[in-house]
């Protein structure tokens, strides 16, 4: 066979250790560095919308979201009324998935060196010029942003329907059940002056946003203290934008959605299976690294283009409570166009 040129990977999150995996199995010589370590938690609200099953057969993700949840049905709550009936109920067209970061990353990480990877965790590796053959999967950029994201796990925690979304003054809130039986309740916020920690400062975020009703039912279920991270400097993308120099992007580092979409993660997906073809004509040495990082740029903006417009111009309206106002009158009077929406998101 002829002898492949190595990939490095630079992030081991979903885009960096699916992409991995792949290029493994067609015996590509793969190195992945990675800050942090395995098993963990992640800020993430744990549904996965819109991934097609040719996308889990290219990368071979069957056999690990083998035990995820599938939700059909979405109750929208808007303000505080959550120990009312919904505001709306969204049936999916596709069941999300619900599964946790914390299974769904471990498992493969350990695929990839189970197919002969070399990951090397607690690696930071310096965001310097990029070497041909080496791709970034390093997630959110840093930048500045009001945004906070926030997630715990709850036991004891019932919801009314497979999934409940919780609009608030300036946040979010989605609350999805995970394969262990618990449920992930994650939410974006904006910024505020507030002195607590852990699930406390969660619990005060929900208060100030007005979601009263929903810090109260969290209150009372059993809080999984360990589970519990948050990540400031969260910020959103109307485009993926083209690379400072020769390299190639994937995941969060190629364009952030934002997340009452459930899409970050298909799409972390979605990018690695784009990038499997050219980086595999690379490696044979039937590309260069110029070419390689051309093509690959150019399908995901093709791919991305429209979900990533429609929903960075949807954001505001589920966080603002003037626009909230404003939805909420276009539900009552039947006017919310849930499935084009829900199509051109996907
Ligand atoms: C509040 C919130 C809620 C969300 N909810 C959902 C949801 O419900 N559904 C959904 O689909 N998506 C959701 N998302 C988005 C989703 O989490 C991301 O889109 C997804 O994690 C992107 O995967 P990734 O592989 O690109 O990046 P990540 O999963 O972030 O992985 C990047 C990895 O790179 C590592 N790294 C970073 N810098 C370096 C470096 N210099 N050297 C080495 N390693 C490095 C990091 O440690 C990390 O492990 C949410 C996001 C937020 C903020």
């Amino acid at each position: 066979m002829t002898p492949r040129r190595p990939i490095e990977i630079v992030g081991g999150g979903l885009a960096g250790l699916s992409l991995g995996l792949a290029l493994r199995r067609a015996a590509v010589p793969v190195t992945i560095f990675e800050a942090g370590d395995y098993p963990r938690h992640r800020v993430c609200g744990e549904f996965i919308t819109g991934l097609a099953p040719a996308t889990i057969a290219r990368l071979g993700l069957a056999p690990f979201l083998a035990d995820a949840l599938h939700h059909r049905e979405v109750a929208w709550f808007i303000g505080s009324g959550a120990d009312g009936p919904p505001a709306r109920l969204q049936k999916l067209p596709s069941p999300a998935l619900g599964l946790s970061r914390h299974a769904l990353d471990h498992r493969l990480a350990e695929a990839f060196i189970a197919a002969g990877g070399d990951l090397r965790t607690r690696t930071r590796v310096a965001d310097t010029a990029s070497d041909p053959g080496r791709v970034w999967a390093t997630g959110r950029r840093r930048g500045q942003s009001p945004w906070l994201g926030l997630k715990i796990h709850a036991r004891g925690l019932a919801l009314s329907r497979d999934l409940e979304l919780h609009l608030g003054d300036f946040a979010y809130v989605g609350l999805a059940p995970v394969e262990d039986g618990s449920v992930n309740v994650c939410g974006l916020f904006r910024r505020r002056e507030l002195c607590a920690k852990g699930a406390h400062l969660l619990l005060g975020y929900l208060q100030a946003a007005g979601l009263t009703v929903l810090a109260a039912r969290l209150a009372a279920s059993a809080l999984e203290a360990a589970s519990f991270c948050a990540v400031a400097a969260v910020g959103f993308d109307r485009h993926v934008a083209a690379p400072a120099d020769h390299r190639v992007c994937l995941g969060d580092t190629c364009a952030r959605i934002p997340p009452f979409t459930g899409n970050g993660m298909s799409m972390a997906f979605q990018s690695a299976e784009t990038a499997l073809a050219p980086l595999l004509a690379y490696s044979c040495g039937a590309t260069d690294w110029t070419a390689t990082c051309q093509a690959i740029h150019h399908a995901l903006r093709r791919r991305f283009r429209l979900r990533l417009a429609t929903a960075t111009a949807v954001h505001p309206f589920l966080f603002h409570p003037t626009r909230q106002r404003l939805l909420a009158a276009l539900n009552r009077a039947h006017l919310l166009p849930l499935r084009p929406l829900y199509a051109a998101l996907h």
